[in-house]
């Protein structure tokens, strides 16, 4: 039975401060970094170059750890390639697709810029962008949606889980629309895969830009590109490691993944990303999900119970609870938070300017939640916000 407080010592970080700001990114439990470590200290050389012992060890790993994502997310081993983060998974997608003027994209005003600078960058090409607005509480309506995609429409490009309101928007739905009416869709699941159980092949998208470094409890750098058909895109960046044959004329690109990993890839960081889904498996996504939406859902209720405190989003939300204390600056009340009880939290626009803007307000204090998280740090986060509250507006 999954139990919080017992996966804590694989986090010795959380023994001094408070960490709310999982949704930025999560810590590292110790047997990740304990495989990143077994690499370095055991058998490192480099991946897929070469018939010596280490490079043999190496590639064996590495594909191990694929092996391990493409299980975990649902999905098939040629059709999961890493990446560095969430951000070039959708950008590989908007550089490799065949664009043409007068295509069109649909997205949505709840995008990190991550998931809406690459569709805009688009225009240059003649490509035009809907952005949809959501319900007042951040949650898109798969009819909206409908109603903005056109006979040019290419692609729709929506979040799972919104970064500024914790709300869930339905993207098996979406997805359906957008096949129904011969468009793709693609799911940027930051904020959703290893916090939230769901099956990859019921939403059926094109394209799934995944995080290594929040849910799935790997380290930084590393990320996914899921491809529903590999054929889809061209590789954004080609060279060693990409291609089976190459005269001065021309070369013959490998098969997926192959094709979509030039260079020298994360090695030691997907090695622990491999090692991350194994640790979250063992837990259990559903323990999880119930866990941190039960405190995150807890910590909205009361913070907005404080007078003086305005919390944003739905009630029933993912694992993020944007907030504000009125009067007061969202940095000054974060840094009142870290100076006071090392309560560690995200303040300002959470790289998502048009949702932030949605609410009217300059920025938000955002607390987040992760599986190594306890109600304790729910009651000490209320207790301090509304000290700051009363003693500050
Ligand atoms: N999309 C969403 C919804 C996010 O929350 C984030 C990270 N905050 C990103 C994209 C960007 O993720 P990454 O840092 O992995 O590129």
């Amino acid at each position: 039975m999954f139990d919080p407080s017992d996966i804590r010592k694989d986090f010795p970080v959380l023994k001094e401060y408070v960490y709310l700001d999982s949704a930025a990114t999560t810590q590292t439990p110790r047997p990740v970094v304990d495989a990143m470590c077994d690499y370095f200290y055991n058998y490192a050389a480099n991946h897929g170059r070469g018939a010596h012992r280490l490079a043999r060890e190496t590639t064996n790993h590495y594909e191990d750890a694929r092996e391990a994502v493409a299980e975990f997310l649902g999905g098939d081993y040629e059709h999961t390639i890493f990446t560095r983060n969430t951000t070039e998974s959708i950008n590989m997608v908007a550089l490799g697709l065949d664009w043409e003027a007068g295509d069109h994209v649909v997205t949505t005003h709840v995008e990190h810029h991550s998931n809406l600078l690459p569709w805009l960058r688009l225009k240059e090409k003649g490509v035009e962008v809907t952005v949809v607005t959501p319900d007042p509480d951040g949650t898109i309506n798969p009819n909206d949606v409908d109603s903005a995609i056109t006979e040019q429409t290419k692609l729709v490009a929506i979040t799972h889980v919104s970064n500024v309101f914790g709300s869930v928007s339905d993207v098996e739905e979406i997805t359906s629309i957008a096949h129904r009416n011969g468009c793709m869709s693609l799911v940027d699941a930051a904020q959703s895969v290893g916090h939230m159980s769901f099956d990859l092949n019921k939403i059926d998208c094109d394209f799934m830009a995944v995080p290594g470094h929040k849910g799935m409890l790997g380290p930084q750098g590393t990320g996914v590109l899921y491809l529903k058909d590999t054929d889809s895109i061209k590789p954004t960046y080609l060279g060693g490691g990409t291609v089976y044959a190459v005269t001065e004329d021309g070369y013959k690109l490998e098969d997926a993944p192959g094709c979509f990993e030039a260079g020298t890839p994360n090695i030691p960081g997907v090695i622990g990303l491999g090692r991350g889904v194994e640790y979250v498996k063992a837990l259990g996504v559903e323990d999880i999900q119930q866990h941190e939406e039960g405190l995150a859902m807890d910590a909205a209720r009361r913070l907005s119970e404080i007078d003086k405190v305005e919390v944003y989003g739905p009630m029933k939300r993912a694992a993020v609870v944007p907030f504000n204390v009125i009067g007061l600056n969202p940095h000054d009340v974060a840094m009142i938070l870290d100076e006071t009880k090392k309560i560690c939290v995200r303040s300002g626009h959470h790289c998502a300017i048009p949702s932030i803007k949605l609410l009217k307000v300059e920025g938000t204090v955002r607390a987040s939640f992760g599986a190594y998280n306890l109600p304790e740090e729910v009651d000490l986060l209320v207790d301090t916000v509304e000290q700051i509250a009363t003693t500050l507006t």
